[in-house]
């Protein structure tokens, strides 16, 4: 039987609420009671953890990551469940891999390690369905994306593709021949659908958002960058509130003034920060596989022979700590970036995302400098720094 238990914490932070002196409960792999811990007594037969030098914050989602640890999923979908097991260290509890464009085979390999399940004795985070970042993508936006692979919208293509063979989101270039159709049908079938990888203009992106476009993949990279003569899919996604951006903030892929532009234009719900992170996540500087690509990574990026940025090394946590520095957000609303904002696209805003009765007990407690100091999925610990906290 699942452990019951009953953590005090210095404070529980989300997006939604701030409580000092806390305790929260978790029972059956979800939060039960949380409050002032004056209000919540132990449960009975609960195990007690007091960590209460320590915030509890949501579990982070990353939307879109490639792979790490020295691991690329489009290269090899099989070492997807492996990467999951590494994450939770930096409070990662749930996350889409990503497939770049790739033949249809690859998609169908990664479709099918989901659908396997769990590996036995599996503790880490949870892959929510893959984001496939391709290959209805347009070639002239390629970025680090195999050309030889990339195809016109076809519904045929696509068409065994939905939510039960864990495919959750597909990122497409709207402007391109047959765009519209396919985005109506994914929609149809509950994908969520993103523009990106585009040299969509201002007309052709709002007419994607009309078929039922509601994300962005990495605002301003892989399209053309703002031009106030010809505003394209990027001030496009600003301007519209149907529509969520992805974004990076490792302070390469887009200046931190256009960070924080963006969160002027979006609300903390209308932005989501993603790391696009690949396999040198948390490895030495050198040579790693990006798809069909060889990357050269350095300390701080991730580029192909001619430059152009392939994925980032930048880590969930990270990217939260970057997001307050850009744009002087608080705590509360960086978390709801990367918490009940993924969750909402996702749709899964009514049990992920937040520390609330019922939820799904995934949480991360930090240090009050915002160091990782455990991580929990589905109720069980997954991640903890032995020396921080004795579990
Ligand atoms: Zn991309």
């Amino acid at each position: 039987m699942d452990t019951i238990w009953h953590i005090t914490v210095a404070q529980v932070v989300t997006p939604t609420i701030e409580i000092a002196n806390a305790a929260l409960v978790i029972e059956q792999a979800r939060f039960g009671a949380v409050g002032a811990s004056v209000a919540i007594p132990p449960p009975a037969n609960a195990r007690r953890l007091d960590a209460s030098r320590y915030i509890a914050v949501p579990g982070l989602i990353d939307l879109q990551f490639n792979g790490g640890f020295g691991h690329d999923f489009t290269a090899d979908p099989e070492s997807i469940w492996r990467v999951a097991q590494a994450l939770p260290r930096h409070g990662v509890t749930a996350f889409l891999p990503t497939i770049i464009t790739a033949p249809l085979e690859t998609i169908q390999h990664a479709q099918t390690v989901l659908q396997r399940g769990a590996p036995e004795n599996f503790r880490g985070a949870t892959p929510l369905g893959l984001h496939l970042e391709g290959p209805f993508l347009n070639p002239q936006k390629r970025g680090a994306h195999n050309v030889a692979h990339m195809r016109l919208p076809e519904i045929n293509f696509a068409r065994d593709w939905s939510p039960q063979n864990r495919t959750r989101l597909v990122t497409l270039a709207p402007e391109l021949p047959g765009a519209l159709e396919l985005i109506s049908f994914l929609r149809e079938r509950g994908i969520v659908v993103s523009a990106g990888h585009s040299m969509a203009t201002y007309g052709e992106a709002q007419r994607g958002f009309d078929a039922g476009i509601t994300y962005g993949t990495h605002l301003f990279n892989a399209m053309p960058p703002l031009d106030h003569r010809a505003p394209g899919l990027a001030a496009a996604l600003l301007n519209d509130p149907r529509v969520t951006v992805g974004i990076i903030p490792d302070g390469i892929h887009v200046h931190p003034a256009l960070v924080a532009l963006a969160l002027k234009q979006k609300t903390p719900a209308q932005l989501n920060i993603v790391t696009d992170a690949m396999a040198a996540l948390g490895m030495s500087p050198g040579e790693y596989s990006l798809g069909d690509f060889q990357v050269q990574v350095d300390e701080t990026s991730a580029r192909l022979a001619d430059g152009r940025l392939a994925g980032s090394i930048l880590n969930l946590r990270d990217a939260l700590v970057n997001q307050m520095r850009f744009t002087g957000a608080s705590l509360s609303d960086a978390l709801t970036t990367l918490t009940t904002t993924p969750a909402r696209v996702l749709h899964l805003e009514n049990e992920r995302g937040k520390i609330a009765a019922g939820y799904i007990a995934d949480l991360t407690l930090l240090t009050p400098d915002l160091r990782v100091v455990a991580t929990m999925a589905h109720g069980q610990w997954v991640w903890h720094d032995a020396d921080a906290l004795a579990l």
